[in-house]
């Protein structure tokens, strides 16, 4: 079960979801607006942030941007309202790991937040492990990864795809395989959004890019990670 930050200042909504999720067997704390939700959202007991956008104080697009600009990688559920830019929610400047919008159902959110732990389960301190891929060491429970120049910057989305290789090491993984095992209900992403994925990865990974001898593409069907 996760701790889970709320970060709300409508009350009632903030109240609802605490409800809903220790219903499920969550713990959840509640903050009431950006600064406060920043300030609790730097302990590192906590798995998952929900995070509104129109907050007094701070913006929950703020508090999103600066948690990263920390180094602080708990995945965030930003509470979009219909027309704010989402694009933007889920990419690099501000790095949400998903998002729903208001007014949502409670089955739905607790649907998202499902996933979101499954792909980001509670950090178990003992099972933390670092892990050779290309030239990068990576630690995926931190999502922290190094080469031997010192750190490098992945996206969670470039951490999720280099998860999935890495189990699926030695197999063909198909571009369809990716965009339903690692993309799941998120947008609409194109084959074409995992090339582009490939190619930024391939730069973080290989030696040299241009001539790959990990993440390799197979003629016609995808790719395929080998050690
Ligand atoms: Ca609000």
């Amino acid at each position: 079960m996760a701790k889970i930050l709320v970060i709300e200042d409508e009350t009632e909504m903030a109240q609802g979801l605490k409800d809903n999720f220790e219903f499920d067997g969550h713990t959840v704390l509640i903050a009431g607006d950006g600064e406060q939700g920043l300030q609790m959202a730097q302990n590192t007991d906590i798995h998952l942030i929900l995070l509104d956008i129109m907050l007094p104080k701070k913006s929950g697009l703020d508090v999103c941007k600066e948690l990263r600009a920390m180094g602080i990688k708990t995945p965030v559920i930003m509470l979009t309202a219909r027309g704010q830019e989402i694009d933007k929610v889920l990419g690099l400047e501000f790095g949400a790991d998903d998002y729903i919008t208001k007014p949502f159902s409670v089955r739905e959110l607790l649907a998202r937040v499902k996933a979101v732990l499954r792909r980001y389960p509670p950090v178990d301190g003992t099972a933390e492990k670092k892990i050779r891929i290309g030239k990068l060491t990576v630690n995926f429970q931190r999502y922290q990864a190094e080469d031997d120049k010192g750190e490098v910057e992945l996206t969670h989305k470039e951490f999720d795809m280099l998860k999935y290789f890495y189990e699926h090491k030695g197999r063909v993984v198909s571009r369809e395989q990716l965009l339903d095992d690692v993309w799941d209900y998120n947008a609409s992403p194109t084959t074409r959004t995992i090339d582009n994925h490939i190619l930024k990865l391939r730069k973080k990974i290989e030696i040299n890019p241009e001539h790959p001898r990990h993440l390799l593409t197979v003629h016609g069907i995808g790719y395929k990670y080998i050690e």
